[in-house]
């Protein structure tokens, strides 16, 4: 039941932390509108990633990252448990030459961080593994990002949400009483408070109010979707331009990712370029995709040579939006902001923080006014 005093709440963008968001501040009673512009949730960031369910193990230079991503592992994995794809043997491995840790520097890390870890020999893993000093299973697991819509959907609707699909936000208007949001075809509406939850479109409606933004690392990516003759597994190389490779959620595809091969466009600024917005004009038409994955499957099969039989089925391709001059931690927070009273954004850094920063949002538009929580 709606409280008497409910208060209205605006949600921009329905990726898994606008949708947490929503869901949360439905919850505790808020009257909650979500607008998204593409036609179904979780189209964004939420589904153009590789599905890591992140425990720590790919942030050695970054505790308070590894922190986070311990802090939203349990719940998530709890919350959304028929995405989750686990029980596949899944390894860290540092490479001999090039890494930014050494092996005795991640193995310290682990213990810093209590994440359980089991050290194996690369050479007999399946596949073989080479050029790596260290290799560690570890419990880390994929989640599948269709299937996460679908629950996320049905969870909206369980609780009486219907987001306003095909609806893009395009001006915030500051009013003596709240917030005015002008969304393209239809009427102005007011509401008491807004949660920016628009991944990398985030400055823009912060800057619109007239708060300073902060500059941003934008980078347009693209991540082959392949098919491998191989049983479910997990490889990492850590820690600097290597290579992942991972099942692509539950389709029994994988996805290949490599750091210097898989960022096609970077942008440092306030705001990401606007020709990135719109799939027909973004930096992946300027990319020949086939020659992008021979280089891709040709730096990845140094390390793991059983990848050289990999085929190309597509790309997942969109912006990634992190933290600028972050290089030498590799540093991916969540920061929820409180702009002023009734405005907040989230900075997302990692799929499984939607939870406890969904709780932080509530937290400030509920209880507080004005705070960052950290
Ligand atoms: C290549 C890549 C790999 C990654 N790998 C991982 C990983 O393995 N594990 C992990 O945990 N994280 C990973 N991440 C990070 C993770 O994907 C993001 O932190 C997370 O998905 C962000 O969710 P979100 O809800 O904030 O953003 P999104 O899912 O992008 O949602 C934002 C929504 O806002 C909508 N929107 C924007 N502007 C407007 C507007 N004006 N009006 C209406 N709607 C609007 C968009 O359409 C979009 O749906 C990766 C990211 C990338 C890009």
């Amino acid at each position: 039941m709606t409280h008497p005093h409910s208060i209205s709440v605006a949600i921009i963008g329905c990726g898994i932390f606008g949708a947490m968001a929503s869901l949360r501040l439905a919850a505790r009673g808020a009257l909650v509108t979500v607008y998204e512009r593409q036609a179904t949730p979780l189209q964004g960031a939420s589904y153009n990633n590789q599905n890591r369910l992140h425990l720590g193990f790919h942030y050695p230079r970054d505790d308070e990252t590894a922190r986070q991503s311990i802090r939203g592992f349990v719940r998530f994995r709890e919350e959304f448990a028929p995405c989750i794809l686990g029980g596949f043997p899944n390894a860290y491995f540092v490479a001999s030459e090039g890494s930014l840790v050494t092996a005795q520097q991640y193995l310290d890390f682990c213990q810093r961080m209590g994440l359980r870890h089991e050290r194996i020999d690369p050479a007999t893993f399946d596949p073989v593994v080479r050029d790596v000093d260290l290799g560690v299973l570890c419990d880390e697991v994929v989640y599948d990002s269709a299937v996460l819509s679908t629950l996320v959907l049905q969870r909206l609707t369980d609780a009486h949400i219907e987001p306003h699909f095909n609806a893009d936000v395009q001006r915030i208007e500051r009013r003596s009483d709240g917030f005015r949001l002008h969304v393209a075809g239809q009427p102005a509406r007011d509401f008491d408070a807004v949660v920016n939850a628009t991944y990398a479109n985030v400055n823009a409606f912060t800057e619109q109010l007239g708060h300073d933004v902060p500059e941003y690392q934008y980078e347009y990516t693209m991540v082959p979707i392949v098919e491998w003759d191989h049983a479910a597994v997990g490889v990492s190389i850590m820690d600097g331009p290597f290579m992942t490779v991972l099942p692509f959620g539950q389709t029994g595809r994988y996805l290949l990712y490599h750091v210097a091969h898989s960022v096609v466009a970077e942008h440092i600024g306030r705001h990401m370029p606007a020709s990135w917005v719109d799939k027909a004009t973004a930096p992946a038409r300027r990319v020949d995709g086939q020659a992008l994955f021979e280089r891709m499957r040709q730096a990845c099969s140094q390390f793991v040579p059983a990848l050289a039989s990999v085929r190309l089925v597509g790309f997942l391709e969109g912006p990634r939006m992190v933290l600028a001059h972050r290089h030498h931690t590799d540093a991916r927070p969540s920061i929820v902001r409180c702009h002023e009273p009734g405005y907040v954004t989230a900075f997302t850094g990692k799929i499984d923080h939607c939870i406890w920063v969904a709780d932080d949002i509530a937290t400030l538009l509920l209880d507080r006014h004005t705070a960052d929580v950290p």
